[in-house]
Protein backbone atom coordinates (compact mmCIF):
# COMPACT_ATOMS: atom_id res chain seq x y z
CA UNK A 1 0.00 0.00 0.00
CA UNK A 2 1.47 3.64 -0.50
CA UNK A 3 2.44 5.27 2.57
CA UNK A 4 0.10 7.75 2.94
CA UNK A 5 -2.91 6.22 1.34
CA UNK A 6 -6.29 7.45 2.78
CA UNK A 7 -4.54 10.45 4.05
CA UNK A 8 -5.39 14.47 2.82
CA UNK A 9 -2.42 16.94 2.31
CA UNK A 10 -2.73 20.31 1.95
CA UNK A 11 -0.52 22.07 0.15
CA UNK A 12 0.13 26.34 -0.20
CA UNK A 13 1.63 27.75 -3.15
CA UNK A 14 1.24 24.34 -5.04
CA UNK A 15 1.09 25.88 -8.31
CA UNK A 16 4.95 26.26 -9.29
CA UNK A 17 8.36 25.72 -7.95
CA UNK A 18 8.84 23.71 -4.81
CA UNK A 19 5.24 23.49 -3.93
CA UNK A 20 4.10 22.39 -7.48
CA UNK A 21 7.09 19.26 -6.88
CA UNK A 22 5.49 18.44 -2.75
CA UNK A 23 2.06 18.23 -4.41
CA UNK A 24 3.02 15.38 -6.83
CA UNK A 25 5.24 13.88 -5.12
CA UNK A 26 2.59 13.48 -1.95
CA UNK A 27 -0.13 12.29 -3.95
CA UNK A 28 2.61 9.75 -5.91
CA UNK A 29 2.88 8.30 -2.31
CA UNK A 30 -0.88 8.04 -1.96
CA UNK A 31 -2.14 11.35 -0.35
CA UNK A 32 -5.37 13.14 -1.98
CA UNK A 33 -3.36 16.72 -2.40
CA UNK A 34 -5.48 19.59 -2.28
CA UNK A 35 -3.49 22.45 -3.31
CA UNK A 36 -3.81 25.99 -2.79
CA UNK A 37 -2.92 29.21 -4.67
CA UNK A 38 -3.99 33.01 -6.09
CA UNK A 39 -4.15 31.58 -9.71
CA UNK A 40 -6.68 28.51 -10.48
CA UNK A 41 -6.07 27.59 -14.00
CA UNK A 42 -2.00 26.98 -12.68
CA UNK A 43 -3.78 24.88 -9.93
CA UNK A 44 -5.89 23.43 -12.08
CA UNK A 45 -2.86 22.56 -14.37
CA UNK A 46 -1.42 20.71 -11.46
CA UNK A 47 -4.52 18.84 -10.29
CA UNK A 48 -4.32 17.78 -13.95
CA UNK A 49 -0.99 16.23 -13.89
CA UNK A 50 -1.67 14.66 -10.69
CA UNK A 51 -4.72 12.75 -12.02
CA UNK A 52 -2.69 12.01 -15.15
CA UNK A 53 -0.42 9.74 -12.83
CA UNK A 54 -3.41 8.42 -11.25
CA UNK A 55 -3.39 10.51 -8.29
CA UNK A 56 -6.17 12.65 -6.28
CA UNK A 57 -5.78 16.26 -6.25
CA UNK A 58 -8.56 19.29 -5.48
CA UNK A 59 -7.43 23.00 -6.38
CA UNK A 60 -8.50 25.41 -4.05
CA UNK A 61 -7.72 29.28 -4.81
CA UNK A 62 -7.15 31.97 -2.54
CA UNK A 63 -4.59 34.07 -0.48
CA UNK A 64 -3.20 32.85 2.37
CA UNK A 65 -2.43 36.39 3.36
CA UNK A 66 -6.23 37.07 3.71
CA UNK A 67 -7.48 35.12 7.02
CA UNK A 68 -11.02 34.62 5.71
CA UNK A 69 -9.23 32.82 2.32
CA UNK A 70 -7.08 30.92 4.92
CA UNK A 71 -10.86 29.58 6.33
CA UNK A 72 -12.41 29.00 3.03
CA UNK A 73 -9.74 26.93 1.43
CA UNK A 74 -9.13 24.74 4.93
CA UNK A 75 -13.45 24.18 4.80
CA UNK A 76 -13.42 23.36 1.11
CA UNK A 77 -10.42 20.76 1.69
CA UNK A 78 -12.64 19.15 4.67
CA UNK A 79 -15.51 19.48 2.72
CA UNK A 80 -13.65 17.55 -0.28
CA UNK A 81 -11.83 14.91 1.30
CA UNK A 82 -13.04 14.85 5.14
CA UNK A 83 -9.95 15.49 6.70
CA UNK A 84 -6.48 17.07 6.55
CA UNK A 85 -3.38 15.14 7.51
CA UNK A 86 -0.91 17.08 6.37
CA UNK A 87 -0.37 20.70 6.02
CA UNK A 88 2.30 22.29 3.93
CA UNK A 89 3.28 25.86 4.43
CA UNK A 90 5.25 26.85 1.48
CA UNK A 91 3.41 29.41 -0.52
CA UNK A 92 6.12 32.70 -0.24
CA UNK A 93 6.99 35.32 -2.13
CA UNK A 94 10.13 37.72 -2.33
CA UNK A 95 10.35 41.61 -2.71
CA UNK A 96 14.19 42.55 -2.17
CA UNK A 97 15.52 45.60 -1.89
CA UNK A 98 18.63 47.28 0.65
CA UNK A 99 16.97 48.53 4.06
CA UNK A 100 17.54 52.10 2.75
CA UNK A 101 15.34 51.69 0.01
CA UNK A 102 12.88 49.11 1.27
CA UNK A 103 9.82 50.01 1.66
CA UNK A 104 7.02 49.60 4.13
CA UNK A 105 4.74 48.39 1.63
CA UNK A 106 6.99 45.71 0.19
CA UNK A 107 7.84 45.01 4.36
CA UNK A 108 4.54 44.01 5.07
CA UNK A 109 3.77 42.32 1.65
CA UNK A 110 6.41 39.69 2.23
CA UNK A 111 5.56 39.02 5.99
CA UNK A 112 2.04 38.80 5.23
CA UNK A 113 1.60 36.52 2.82
CA UNK A 114 5.49 33.79 4.52
CA UNK A 115 4.62 34.52 8.18
CA UNK A 116 0.88 35.68 8.61
CA UNK A 117 0.20 33.31 6.09
CA UNK A 118 1.35 30.42 7.33
CA UNK A 119 -0.77 31.33 10.72
CA UNK A 120 -3.68 31.63 9.12
CA UNK A 121 -3.33 28.27 7.37
CA UNK A 122 -2.33 26.66 10.46
CA UNK A 123 -4.73 27.98 12.79
CA UNK A 124 -7.35 27.23 10.58
CA UNK A 125 -6.44 23.99 10.05
CA UNK A 126 -5.25 22.58 13.29
CA UNK A 127 -8.77 22.04 14.94
CA UNK A 128 -9.56 19.16 12.78
CA UNK A 129 -6.11 17.71 13.19
CA UNK A 130 -6.86 18.02 16.67
CA UNK A 131 -9.85 16.47 16.81
CA UNK A 132 -8.77 13.62 14.51
CA UNK A 133 -5.37 13.29 17.34
CA UNK A 134 -2.63 13.57 14.78
CA UNK A 135 -1.52 15.96 12.01
CA UNK A 136 2.11 16.33 10.65
CA UNK A 137 2.73 20.39 9.78
CA UNK A 138 5.43 21.06 7.71
CA UNK A 139 6.56 25.15 7.34
CA UNK A 140 8.72 25.98 4.37
CA UNK A 141 11.37 28.12 5.94
CA UNK A 142 14.44 29.15 3.67
CA UNK A 143 18.58 29.07 4.79
CA UNK A 144 18.14 33.26 4.59
CA UNK A 145 16.49 32.84 7.86
CA UNK A 146 19.11 31.34 9.48
CA UNK A 147 21.81 33.32 7.98
CA UNK A 148 20.45 36.32 6.58
CA UNK A 149 20.96 37.87 3.31
CA UNK A 150 21.96 42.03 2.47
CA UNK A 151 18.80 43.01 0.32
CA UNK A 152 16.35 40.32 1.72
CA UNK A 153 15.79 42.02 5.44
CA UNK A 154 12.16 41.17 4.84
CA UNK A 155 12.33 37.64 3.93
CA UNK A 156 14.73 36.80 6.51
CA UNK A 157 12.87 37.98 8.84
CA UNK A 158 9.58 36.29 7.56
CA UNK A 159 11.56 32.91 7.61
CA UNK A 160 13.59 33.11 10.49
CA UNK A 161 9.69 34.06 11.72
CA UNK A 162 8.73 30.96 10.74
CA UNK A 163 10.85 28.93 12.53
CA UNK A 164 10.02 30.43 15.83
CA UNK A 165 6.53 29.52 14.63
CA UNK A 166 7.36 26.26 14.06
CA UNK A 167 9.17 25.54 17.29
CA UNK A 168 6.52 27.04 19.72
CA UNK A 169 3.84 25.37 18.26
CA UNK A 170 5.49 22.30 18.00
CA UNK A 171 5.60 22.49 21.79
CA UNK A 172 1.95 23.84 21.85
CA UNK A 173 0.67 20.34 19.97
CA UNK A 174 3.18 17.58 20.71
CA UNK A 175 0.84 16.14 23.44
CA UNK A 176 -2.17 15.90 20.35
CA UNK A 177 0.31 13.90 18.61
CA UNK A 178 1.25 16.68 15.62
CA UNK A 179 4.11 16.73 14.84
CA UNK A 180 5.32 20.50 13.46
CA UNK A 181 9.00 20.81 11.79
CA UNK A 182 10.68 23.21 9.33
CA UNK A 183 12.40 22.35 5.92
CA UNK A 184 14.96 25.45 5.13
CA UNK A 185 15.85 25.10 1.45
CA UNK A 186 19.00 26.53 0.09
CA UNK A 187 19.17 27.82 -3.73
CA UNK A 188 16.28 25.83 -5.53
CA UNK A 189 15.80 26.17 -8.92
CA UNK A 190 12.21 27.76 -9.36
CA UNK A 191 10.45 31.14 -11.13
CA UNK A 192 11.68 32.66 -7.48
CA UNK A 193 15.18 32.22 -8.00
CA UNK A 194 15.33 32.50 -11.92
CA UNK A 195 15.44 36.70 -11.99
CA UNK A 196 18.80 36.21 -10.29
CA UNK A 197 21.35 37.68 -12.24
CA UNK A 198 24.05 35.09 -14.26
CA UNK A 199 26.88 37.03 -12.34
CA UNK A 200 25.23 36.20 -8.85
CA UNK A 201 23.92 32.76 -9.69
CA UNK A 202 28.02 31.70 -10.52
CA UNK A 203 28.82 33.88 -6.92
CA UNK A 204 26.12 31.47 -4.93
CA UNK A 205 27.13 28.45 -6.81
CA UNK A 206 30.75 28.91 -5.38
CA UNK A 207 29.11 28.95 -1.89
CA UNK A 208 27.63 25.61 -2.34
CA UNK A 209 29.84 22.54 -1.52
CA UNK A 210 27.68 19.34 -3.50
CA UNK A 211 28.24 21.84 -6.46
CA UNK A 212 24.51 21.94 -7.83
CA UNK A 213 22.00 23.78 -7.30
CA UNK A 214 18.92 22.11 -5.76
CA UNK A 215 15.67 21.12 -7.62
CA UNK A 216 12.23 21.01 -6.20
CA UNK A 217 12.07 17.30 -6.20
CA UNK A 218 15.01 17.50 -3.70
CA UNK A 219 12.88 19.40 -1.12
CA UNK A 220 9.72 17.22 -1.67
CA UNK A 221 11.49 14.03 -0.62
CA UNK A 222 12.34 15.43 3.02
CA UNK A 223 9.05 16.41 3.23
CA UNK A 224 7.65 13.55 2.37
CA UNK A 225 9.63 11.88 5.00
CA UNK A 226 8.14 14.54 7.12
CA UNK A 227 5.13 13.80 6.87
CA UNK A 228 5.42 9.81 6.94
CA UNK A 229 5.01 7.74 10.20
CA UNK A 230 9.27 7.49 9.83
CA UNK A 231 9.19 10.75 11.09
CA UNK A 232 6.34 10.51 13.84
CA UNK A 233 9.32 11.06 16.65
CA UNK A 234 10.49 14.20 15.35
CA UNK A 235 9.17 17.83 16.13
CA UNK A 236 10.42 20.96 16.09
CA UNK A 237 13.11 20.51 13.98
CA UNK A 238 13.98 22.74 10.91
CA UNK A 239 16.09 20.55 8.10
CA UNK A 240 18.73 22.34 5.36
CA UNK A 241 18.38 21.04 2.61
CA UNK A 242 20.63 23.08 0.79
CA UNK A 243 23.75 21.23 -0.47
CA UNK A 244 25.71 22.35 2.44
CA UNK A 245 25.69 26.04 1.71
CA UNK A 246 24.72 27.23 5.20
CA UNK A 247 26.72 24.33 7.56
P1 LIG B 1 7.60 30.25 -6.70
O1 LIG B 1 8.03 29.39 -7.82
O2 LIG B 1 7.58 31.72 -6.88
O3 LIG B 1 6.14 29.75 -6.20
C1 LIG B 1 5.48 30.39 -5.17
C2 LIG B 1 4.14 29.75 -4.95
O4 LIG B 1 3.46 30.42 -3.87
C3 LIG B 1 3.24 29.84 -6.16
O5 LIG B 1 2.46 28.67 -6.26
C4 LIG B 1 2.36 31.04 -5.84
O6 LIG B 1 1.14 30.96 -6.54
C5 LIG B 1 2.19 30.85 -4.32
N1 LIG B 1 1.79 32.06 -3.62
C6 LIG B 1 2.43 33.25 -3.55
N2 LIG B 1 1.75 34.11 -2.81
C7 LIG B 1 0.63 33.47 -2.37
C8 LIG B 1 -0.48 33.84 -1.58
N3 LIG B 1 -0.60 35.06 -1.04
N4 LIG B 1 -1.43 32.91 -1.33
C9 LIG B 1 -1.34 31.67 -1.85
N5 LIG B 1 -0.32 31.26 -2.62
C10 LIG B 1 0.66 32.16 -2.89
O7 LIG B 1 8.50 30.02 -5.41
P2 LIG B 1 9.33 28.73 -4.91
O8 LIG B 1 10.75 28.98 -5.23
O9 LIG B 1 8.69 27.48 -5.35
O10 LIG B 1 9.18 28.92 -3.33
C11 LIG B 1 8.29 28.14 -2.54
C12 LIG B 1 8.63 28.36 -1.09
O11 LIG B 1 9.98 27.97 -0.86
C13 LIG B 1 8.54 29.81 -0.65
O12 LIG B 1 8.05 29.88 0.66
C14 LIG B 1 9.98 30.27 -0.70
O13 LIG B 1 10.21 31.35 0.15
C15 LIG B 1 10.68 29.01 -0.25
N6 LIG B 1 12.09 28.95 -0.63
C16 LIG B 1 12.47 28.95 -1.93
C17 LIG B 1 13.81 28.87 -2.25
C18 LIG B 1 14.31 28.84 -3.66
O14 LIG B 1 15.53 28.86 -3.85
N7 LIG B 1 13.46 28.76 -4.68
C19 LIG B 1 14.77 28.80 -1.22
C20 LIG B 1 14.34 28.81 0.09
C21 LIG B 1 13.00 28.88 0.39
P3 LIG B 1 0.31 32.29 -6.96
O15 LIG B 1 1.31 33.34 -7.31
O16 LIG B 1 -0.56 31.85 -8.10
O17 LIG B 1 -0.49 32.63 -5.75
Amino acid sequence: MPQLEGQTALVTGGSRGIGRGIALRLAQAGATVVIAGRNRDALEEVVREIEESEGKGFAQAGSVAVAADAQRIVEASLEATGRIDILVNNAGITRDGLLMRLSLEHWHEVLDTNLTGAFNMTKAAVRSMVKQKSGSIINVSSIIGLMGNAGQANYAASKAGVIGFTKSIARELASRNITVNAVAPGYIETDMTAALSDESKVLMLKGIPVQRFGQPEDVAGVVLFLASPDARYITGQVISVDGGMAM
